[in-house]
């Protein structure tokens, strides 16, 4: 992958977000005038597919984040959006199954939905 100044710029916004960025707070955060938002689409899908991010959905919105070596996951409130962080279990499941099926796993996603405590009282 060519790591172009954009590809640069936007890394390094999801790098130091807290939270999950879509596209659309990741393109207003970088005050470039000549990256548009389908660049930004495509190279945040570019990532995803390498693995250098994960991703969760909430109401057909993508939230992307990095995808460190001791990563974690998501649980997200459908009531108010609000989320949780989740570590994650998953590895150690996932590579007897790969093994299994012989397949070779490049990287993984997932996401936990529900409502918060505050959400299942409204
Ligand atoms: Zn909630
Ligand atoms: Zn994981």
């Amino acid at each position: 992958m060519r790591m172009t100044n954009q590809r640069k710029m936007i890394l390094e916004v999801l790098n130091r977000s807290k939270k999950p960025q879509s596209a659309e707070m990741i393109h207003h955060e970088i005050q470039d005038q000549t990256l548009n938002l389908s660049t930004v689409y495509r190279t945040l899908d570019t990532f995803f597919l390498q693995g250098l991010v994960s991703k969760s959905t909430m109401k057909n919105t993508a939230f992307y984040y990095i995808n460190q070596a001791d990563h974690h996951h998501y649980m997200i409130c459908l009531g108010c959006q609000k989320m949780f962080e989740l570590d994650c279990h998953l590895d150690h499941i996932a590579e007897d199954i790969a093994a299994k099926n012989h397949f070779k796993i490049t990287h993984h996603d997932m996401t936990v939905y529900g409502y918060c405590e505050s959400c299942q009282q409204a």
